[in-house]
């Protein structure tokens, strides 16, 4: 049986070094982080996500300002209400919940962010400034997955790492940190050829693909560590009720793994909090105080 990676109790931990970071920058240099959120439409899932967001920031002193808009908002509308927040010196970190609707070009919004402010780390820039190892904002599910591979693992040098899926947002980040810790990566997609055998050689293996159970038990090497990134919705066959399962069958993973991250409870937590992080990381840098 592989040992469960907990990432909402890594998730508190971290959440509560940040709190008493917050508590100090108040005190000492009259420094209240702040994160704006927009929401763009009615999707459940991303109001849901948004919620989660905020109700953290408040457990931990973070000022956040919800801008709810509807879904016929404009593209031009919603890059000047960016803009705004751009140029507010009290709003530290931006977020704009993805997906925005089909009207309105996802990039366009990203990059309109102040690179500075981009919490999310999808600006452009910020996405160059990872791939050539001067970090700026680091996407928040990658760097949680890399803190839970860290105090797992310690020093990931020389490490075989498999990356299934190549997104902006999980994929091509996830690989980028990797490959900064000096793994060996090998980042896997639709088009892979012989997909369980390029698994097999994973020491360490992250699973975002998107479709629940894909990575099958014997497609793991006995003793990976395995990182499941999906957050798949289906409804069970026995109860007929919804639940969230992951990218990896976790049934027969936890047999060959040596250690693996649970749906839910293991990269879901790390991501709110490490937007937590960023979102301090803004405002001490965009303060002049030193990390
Ligand atoms: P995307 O849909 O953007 O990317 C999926 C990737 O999987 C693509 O690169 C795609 O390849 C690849 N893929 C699809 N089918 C196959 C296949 N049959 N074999 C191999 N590779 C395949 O998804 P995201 O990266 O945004 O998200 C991935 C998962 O992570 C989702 O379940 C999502 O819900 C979850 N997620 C979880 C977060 C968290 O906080 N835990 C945060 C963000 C996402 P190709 O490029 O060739 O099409």
């Amino acid at each position: 049986m592989s040992k469960l990676i907990d990432g909402k109790a890594f998730a508190d931990r971290l959440c509560d070094t940040l709190s008493s970071e917050i508590a100090s920058l108040k005190q000492a240099h009259q420094l209240s982080p702040c994160i704006a959120v927009v929401l763009v439409g009615e999707d459940p899932a991303s109001a849901t996500y948004v919620g989660a967001k905020v109700r953290r920031c408040e457990q931990l002193g973070i000022d956040s300002r919800s801008h709810h808009l509807p879904a016929t908002t404009s593209e031009a509308d919603l890059l000047a209400l960016i803009e705004q927040l751009n140029t507010d010196p009290e709003v530290h970190g931006i977020l704009v919940q993805l997906p925005v609707p089909k009207h309105i070009d996802s990039n366009s919004v990203i990059n309109a962010i102040n690179p500075d402010k981009d919490v999310d780390g999808f600006h452009i820039s910020n996405a160059g400034a990872l791939a050539v190892g001067q970090n700026n904002m680091v996407p928040c599910t990658p760097l949680g997955s890399l803190m839970l591979l860290q105090d797992e693992l310690g020093d990931l040098s020389g490490l075989n790492a498999v990356v299934v899926g190549r997104s902006n947002i999980v994929g091509k980040p996830m690989a980028a940190l990797l490959l900064q810790q000096s793994c060996t990566v090998t980042v896997a997609h639709s088009r892979t050829k012989d997909l369980p055998a390029v698994c097999r050689e994973a020491d360490i293996l992250v699973a975002a693909v998107g479709i629940p159970h894909f990575i099958q038990g014997d497609w793991i090497k006995p003793g990976a560590t395995v990182i499941d990134v999906g957050i798949n919705r289906i409804q069970d066959s026995e109860t007929g009720k919804n639940r969230l399962v992951g990218d990896v069958d976790f049934a027969a993973a936890k047999d060959v793994a040596g250690a693996i991250t649970p749906v839910p409870g293991g990269v879901g937590p790390m991501t709110i909090a490490c937007l937590m992080y960023n979102t301090v990381r803004a405002a001490k840098n965009q303060a002049g105080i030193k990390d």
